[in-house]
C-alpha cells in the first residue's frame, strides 16, 4: 500500500510550511523582530513537544522502557503529537519497523537500504532517511502487526484520531500565548505563531530526523551490531539524548541512552526525576555487565601466537 495522494499533500504540506516559517522567521530577525517573549514561547514549546518525542512517542510508547500512569502516559502522547511528525500509533508501527528491519528492505528509513553505489547513491540515501521517507514510506508499517498494544487502548486510538486537531492546537497554543502574555497585541500573538509554532516544528523535525539520516551514517560505534546505527555527540543536547542512537540499537528497551557520564542524556534525567516522584516505574536499566558482554562480543579475539 502507497501513501495516498492527500498523506503525501500533508506531508508535503507539513515539511515545507515549518520551512517557509524558517525563511520569514530569518527576514524578520534580520530586521530585529524576535522578542524575548517569543524565544520563551519557543523554548517552552520546544521543550514540551521533543519530550513528547522522545521521552513519550520513542522511550514509553515504542519500547516500554518504564511504566507510568495512564494520565502521564496520553499527555505524553498528545505532547508527542504535536511536534507534528503523524499520529502516534504510526509513528510508534513505523519505529518499531525499522528495528525489526535495521539498514535492511524493509526498514522506513534507513540512509542504507537500496539507495544504491557511489555519491549520488550516498546523497540519495541520506536524502531519502532525513525527509524524502515522508513522502514514501511513512505511515506504511502496518499498526496491528507492529503496534496492537496501543490499538487496543482506546484513550490512545482517541488520541490518534485527533491528530489534525493536535497539530493545529500546536499552532494555536503559541499564538494564544503570544496574545495573551503581551496583553493582547495580535502582532504579538502572530509573531509567537511563527518563532513558537513554524520555526519550533522545523527545529523539532529537523533534529528528529537526523536520528534517522546522521545517525546511521556518521559518528561512532563501540558494539558489534548488524546495523550501522552510530553516536554523535554534537547532537546529544539537541535531541536530548536520542542521538546515542548506536548504544539504543545495541539496547533498545533501556530508559537510558546515554550509557557513560559524560553521555549527555536529558531524557534519561527526566525519566530518572520521574522515577523519583513515582511518576515512573519498572524503569529498564543495562546492566554493566550486560554491557561488558556486548563491549567483550565487539572486541576481536586475541589472536594466540602460533607455537
Ligand atoms: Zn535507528
Ligand atoms: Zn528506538
Amino acid at each position: 500500500m502507497r501513501v495516498t495522494r492527500l498523506e503525501r499533500n500533508v506531508n508535503i504540506a507539513a515539511v515545507v510550511l515549518p520551512f517557509l516559517g524558517v525563511v520569514v522567521g530569518g527576514v524578520l530577525l534580520w530586521n530585529n523582530f524576535l522578542s524575548p517573549l517569543d524565544l520563551a514561547i519557543m523554548a517552552v514549546m520546544y521543550m514540551g513537544t521533543a519530550i513528547g518525542i522522545t521521552v513519550g512517542f520513542h522511550r514509553l510508547l515504542t519500547h516500554r522502557a518504564f511504566e507510568t500512569h495512564a494520565p502521564v502516559r496520553y499527555t505524553l502522547a498528545v505532547l508527542g503529537s504535536m511536534a507534528v511528525q503523524g499520529p502516534a500509533i504510526d509513528w510508534v508501527a513505523d519505529h518499531r519497523k525499522h528495528h525489526t528491519f535495521t539498514d535492511e528492505e524493509g526498514d522506513p528509513h534507513s540512509p542504507h537500504a537500496g539507495a544504491g553505489a557511489g555519491l549520488g547513491g550516498t546523497l540519495r540515501g541520506l536524502w531519502h532517511a532525513h525527509t524524502g521517507w515522508l513522502f514514501s514510506t511513512h505511515g506504511q508499517a502496518s499498526s496491528k502487526r507492529f503496534a496492537p498494544d496501543l490499538l487496543a487502548d482506546p484513550g490512545m486510538r482517541r488520541i490518534n484520531k485527533a491528530f489534525p486537531l493536535i497539530a493545529l492546537a500546536s499552532l494555536g497554543i503559541p499564538f494564544l500565548l503570544g496574545l495573551g502574555l503581551s496583553g493582547g497585541s495580535l502582532v504579538a500573538g502572530l509573531s509567537a505563531l511563527l518563532w513558537g509554532g513554524l520555526v519550533r516544528i522545523f527545529l523539532v523535525h529537523h533534529i528528529t530526523w537526523s536520528i534517522n539520516s546522521i545517525c546511521h551514517f556518521f559518528g561512532s560505534r563501540r558494539f558489534d551490531l548488524d546495523d550501522k546505527s552510530t553516536n554523535v555527540f554534537w547532537l546529544a543536547l539537541p535531541s536530548l539524548g536520542e542521538a546515542w542512537h548506536h548504544n539504543h540499537h545495541a539496547f533498545p528497551r533501556s530508559a537510558f541512552h546515554g550509557l557513560r557520564w559524560w553521555e549527555l542524556d536529558p531524557s534519561g534525567w527526566l525519566i530518572l526525576g520521574m522515577a523519583r516522584v513515582r511518576l515512573a516505574w519498572d524503569v529498564v536499566r543495562v546492566t554493566p555487565e550486560r554491557e561488558r558482554e556486548r563491549l567483550a562480543q565487539a572486541r576481536p579475539a586475541v589472536e594466540t601466537p602460533a607455537a
